[in-house]
């Protein structure tokens, strides 16, 4: 009986599989069929809200949802559950916020502009098997090119994983991403004269406390640029803007 129980549970896995290729997909928030993003769970990401951040210029990072409920689970489907076809959802999100939160139509900048995506861990980046903020980053430059600014895509962050007794050491979990990362992230040695000098904008899928927010922002003024604002597309009602940025 257990024998033949584990085979028919292993055949019903398969089984779903199968349907999942089969059967229209349901909106990465509420399931609501036939939506990739439904339009209730859209208009949850339709908000400005502005989070104190005085390492930027405009002293603030902006989100354009609170993160929870169908919001959470949206960002979480398409963040670590592989649900690419949310790419083109969540880049018009992250647009529209920058449209109305950041609109620097005109500004004079010395130089282009940069989006300059968070950094993922080595590990994340292995488990997801993509980079999944660069379609965000790449869609806010298209919007400020749009605009007439010159405006690019840099990765020029990353972490650098921590080394214990000769062996890279890496621990999963976005939500301690902040706290494990202090004074580890940094800017790519071959983005380090594409960002000295240059006026950035960070874009980031979640703000949580807002240390991963800071923590990019001290690496990229380190090498000489000067931080405009933050973009995210979620904020969690933790944030805090005087918690060290380790
Ligand atoms: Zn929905």
């Amino acid at each position: 009986m257990n024998g033949g129980s584990g085979v028919s549970g292993r055949t019903s896995g398969v089984f779903v599989s199968m349907l999942g290729l089969l059967l229209p997909r349901g909106c990465a928030g509420c399931d609501r069929p036939d939506e990739t993003l439904c339009p209730s769970c859209r208009d949850l990401f339709d908000q400005v809200i502005a989070l104190p951040f005085p390492a930027a210029v405009t002293g603030y990072a902006y989100a354009g949802a609170v993160y929870g409920g169908n919001v959470r689970r949206a960002i979480l489907a398409w963040k670590d559950h592989g649900d690419e076809e949310c790419d083109r959802e969540f880049a018009q999100c992250i647009v529209a916020l920058a449209r109305r939160a950041l609109p620097i139509e005109g500004v004079a900048l010395d130089g282009a502009l940069l989006v300059v995506p968070a950094p993922s861990s080595a590990s994340s980046l292995a488990e997801r098997g993509r980079r999944h903020l660069m379609p965000l980053a790449r869609a806010v430059a298209a919007y400020y090119r749009s605009s007439g600014l010159d405006a690019r895509v840099d990765p020029a962050l990353r972490i650098a994983a921590r080394v214990v007794d000769g062996k890279a050491v890496e621990t999963a979990g976005a939500d301690q991403r902040a706290s494990r990362m202090g004074g580890r992230l940094t800017v790519r040695n071959r983005s380090l004269s594409r960002v000295a000098g240059r006026t950035v904008v960070i874009v980031d899928d979640i703000v949580t406390t807002g240390a991963t927010m800071r923590a990019c922002a001290v690496a990229l003024e380190t090498a000489g640029a000067r931080v405009l604002a933050g973009l995210a597309l979620a904020a969690t009602p933790h944030y805090d803007s005087d918690s060290p940025a380790s």
